[in-house]
């Protein structure tokens, strides 16, 4: 155990609670967090009425003039604060809002990211509206925003990007405030980064890097984005798969042929794309693809730790899925997301059923998407497998082929490569993954650590700039916040317990 990791549990134990800290001894973080909740009990109404006023303007990343709106918005409360607010322009692309504090004489300067963009909507789905706020308790009733009475912590605000990714925001300045009213500052250069476009794929982000390298590089990244775990205990996640996508299309007869009459000597392209699929992983969900495994970095020592500390949620899963068996040769989740996956997400041709017909099709097709792990790249693994189908006796074409080109070629597959991006992973040893976490550990929540989320995002940006920067995904919402969804909400009490983390790191990092 790191001497770091020790002291935090140290911490942990002697204060379970921040309310059960003692003020002379407690750490920073934990007198922060303290007086963040103090601060935050009589303040609750005004951090909603903020809250539900953001929430209340659009933020669709194609909706401009719903953008801008939003960019105004957060200008305003940013530089209310304070806070030296620059807004960051690329052609027509939505804003990136960054503010910035800064600490005295020489600092680090420690990001927190979050977006203010949201995923689009089917209005017609809602309880609701999406961007008209609803607070409504755990019963489902609908509870007024203004009033005396206290918040129940377990009602839920219903808006789009109430969780996903409004509530971090929030919460950074709620911290921000509560932490100025105790004549707190933080020692570090803190600097917030709000991004406009991470629902559509944060298609400019990188030429933003590198437009403002200044600015979009700063020592160290906390990525305030996605929900907390599903055990309801705070999440830091390390790192993100990269991806990549293909669709195959394989050759049959150019018309489709009678079956009967043709069965045994006209090759069937149905068939034919069968067995190129079983060919990249086998029955057991083993990849058999040869050369894809070969990249792949085992999990350190502290990743096999920090996976083994996860709580279990298999047994709870298979039931919801109501699956009989899993892959993985008996892997807890989180270790088979250390590894690459190749998904056969979808195949087509033909018919089934009433529409069955005896026919041997002219053509099959399959989608597959690729999961990948350091230091796996899109490049790479478009090569493994384009030189695996030419060893096997395919012709690999990038355009429909012509009939000279389906006359002198048996096997002929038409590849249509997606777009990708590499994965990510900051090494849970860092210097800064074990602060971040032993922050967290003293305010009594030990956080779960995965050294990588399944899913992809463009983690590998925030890190390469410079290269090796760490970044580190730490989220608030609740795990059932419906976000992409209708019906988005986010748990009161996850907003609180927000405020409170974001206030203790402010307190405790580093200069
Ligand atoms: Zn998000």
């Amino acid at each position: 155990m790191k001497p770091l990791a020790r002291a935090a549990c140290v911490v942990a134990l002697l204060a379970p609670l921040v309310s059960e800290a003692s003020g002379a001894t407690a750490s920073p973080a934990v007198a922060a967090a303290r007086e963040a909740r103090t601060w935050r009990q009589s303040h609750e109404r005004d951090i909603l009425h903020e809250f539900v006023a953001l929430l209340a303007i659009p933020n669709v990343a194609r909706d401009r003039p719903g953008i801008e709106r939003n960019v105004t918005a957060l200008t305003a409360m940013l530089e209310r604060r304070g806070l030296d607010v620059r807004v960051l322009r690329l052609d027509d692309a939505p804003p990136i809002v960054v503010a910035d504090l800064r600490a005295r004489g020489r600092a680090r300067t420690i990001a927190f990211y979050a977006h203010y963009d949201g995923q689009p909507t089917d209005t017609l789905s809602w309880n609701g509206l999406p961007w008209t706020p609803v607070l409504r308790d755990a019963a489902g009733h609908e509870q007024p925003l203004d009033g005396a009475r206290a918040l129940d912590p377990e009602s839920r605000l219903f808006a789009r990007s109430s969780g996903d990714d409004k509530a971090p925001i929030l919460a950074l300045l709620a911290a921000l405030d509560a932490m100025r009213a105790a004549k707190r500052a933080p020692v570090f250069n803190l600097r917030l980064v709000f991004e406009g476009e991470e629902e559509a794929g944060s298609p400019h982000l990188s030429t933003y890097m590198e437009r403002y390298p200044d600015v979009l590089r700063p020592d160290a990244w906390l990525i305030c984005d996605g929900p907390v775990h599903q055990s309801g205990r705070p999440l830091l996640g390390f790192g993100a798969r990269g991806t990549t996508s293909v669709d195959l299309t394989v050759y049959g007869p150019v018309k489709g042929l009678h079956d009967g009459h043709y069965g045994n000597w006209v090759p069937n392209p149905i068939s034919r794309l069968a067995h190129l699929l079983a060919s990249l992983r086998d029955d057991a969900g083993r990849v058999t693809l040869p050369g894809y495994l070969d990249e792949v970095v085992p999990p350190s020592e502290a990743e096999r730790k920090a996976l083994a500390a996860i709580p279990d949620v298999e047994t709870s899963l298979r039931g919801e899925f109501q699956i009989g068996g899993v892959e993985g040769a008996g892997e807890a989740l989180n270790e088979t997301l250390l590894r690459p996956a190749i998904n056969i997400r979808g195949f087509q041709s033909g018919s089934v059923g009433a529409h069955a017909t005896n026919t041997i099709p002219t053509e099959a097709r399959a989608s597959i998407d690729f999961r990948l792990v350091p230091a796996q790249t899109p490049a790479s693994v478009r090569a493994h497998l384009e030189r695996h189908l030419r060893t096997l006796g395919w012709t690999l074409v990038d355009a429909a082929p012509d009939s000279a080109t389906r006359v002198t070629h048996d096997r002929l597959v038409r590849l249509a490569w997606g777009a990708g991006y590499p994965p990510a992973r900051t090494s849970l040893d860092a210097p800064f993954s074990l602060e971040v976490a032993a922050v967290l550990g003293t305010l009594g929540r030990d956080p779960v650590r995965t050294p990588t989320l399944g899913g992809s995002v463009p983690m590998y940006l925030f890190q390469q700039a410079p290269r090796g920067t760490p970044a580190i995904i730490l989220p608030i919402a609740n795990h059932d916040d419906n976000q992409h969804a209708p019906n988005e909400n986010l748990r009161l009490q996850n907003l609180w317990d927000g405020i409170e983390t974001f206030a203790a790191l402010f307190a405790a990092l580093r200069p």
